[in-house]
């Protein structure tokens, strides 16, 4: 429901028929695929979490914190996932002049072809339609490029704050989770302090699997999960089965020794 391509559905289904057996779907900062989600894990008999991936502005860059096992209809919530949502359609007109400056044409109306949901444009929209006009060869490349954090046509965003976002889903009952930390443009020192923030806020987990981590990355962050006791998750971040680097249900375990975010559910 927000920038993945395939229905809700549809990624029960793949991931049913790739193995998985607890399957959480986690738009960005939506929650309006659940119940479809979780009608259609239901029927295939897989085991399902309600989740969203909630965008975050700390100390200048963005941080994804992922809520897992949240009730989507916590009005809370709901309140502050709108909010999030609400500066996306400006800054996507931003975006869409910044391009057209540097001659790519007509990108904001040629985005939206591409949005399943008005109410959530993203970068990820944008960077389809210019691969599909032949300006980059793939996604990746449109960010190194255009849209990623030291590109000519980044639109800085205020998102939530950390607390915010922490907040929101421990009310509607959830877990907190520090998505894809290897993504992040941090020194050492923030890291820590991020990290840290996190714990005190009574954050309690952080992906250490994720298509977004090189096996480098998986100790990196294992170790990390050690020193704070955080719980361990694992996330594909599929968006498309052209643009996975890991389809849904084929990443590799977490370490033996830590414990799954997952390990009280059910
Ligand atoms: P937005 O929320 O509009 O800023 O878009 C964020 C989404 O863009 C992320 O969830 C990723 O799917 C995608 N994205 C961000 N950076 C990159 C990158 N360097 N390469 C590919 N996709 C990216
Ligand atoms: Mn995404």
């Amino acid at each position: 429901m927000s920038d993945g391509v395939l229905t809700p559905e549809d990624v029960a289904r793949r991931a049913h028929a790739n193995g998985v057996r607890l399957w959480a779907l986690t738009d960005h900062d939506i929650l309006d695929g659940v119940p479809a989600a979780r009608a259609q894990a239901r029927a295939l008999g897989m085991g399902f979490v309600a989740g969203v991936e909630i965008s975050v502005t700390w100390s200048g860059h963005t941080v994804h914190i992922v809520g897992l096992n949240v009730d989507d209809g916590h009005a809370g919530l709901n309140e502050g996932l709108r909010a999030v949502r609400s500066g996306r359609t400006e800054r996507a007109r931003e975006i869409g002049r910044r391009l057209d400056a540097m001659g790519v044409n007509n990108s904001y109306e040629g985005a939206l072809v591409y949005v399943s949901n008005p109410a959530l444009i993203s970068r990820t929209h944008f960077a389809r339609y210019l691969v599909d006009q032949g300006y980059c060869k793939n996604v990746q490349a449109v960010f190194s490029r255009y849209l990623g954090e030291n590109s000519p046509a980044y639109v800085p965003m205020q998102w939530s704050s950390l607390a915010q976002a922490v907040g929101w889903i421990h009310e509607a009952g959830g877990r907190a989770v520090i998505a894809h930390p290897g993504r992040y443009d941090y020194t050492p020192l923030q890291f820590d302090a991020l990290f840290e923030q996190f714990r005190d806020l009574g954050g309690e987990g952080i992906e250490v699997i994720t298509g977004s981590h090189t096996p480098d990355q998986y100790r990196q962050y294992a170790d990390v999960a050690r020193r704070y006791g955080f719980l361990a998750s694992c996330g594909s971040d599929f968006h498309s089965p052209k643009e996975a680097r890991l389809d849904l249900g084929r990443l590799p375990s977490l370490p033996d020794d830590l414990t799954p975010i997952w390990h009280d559910w059910q």
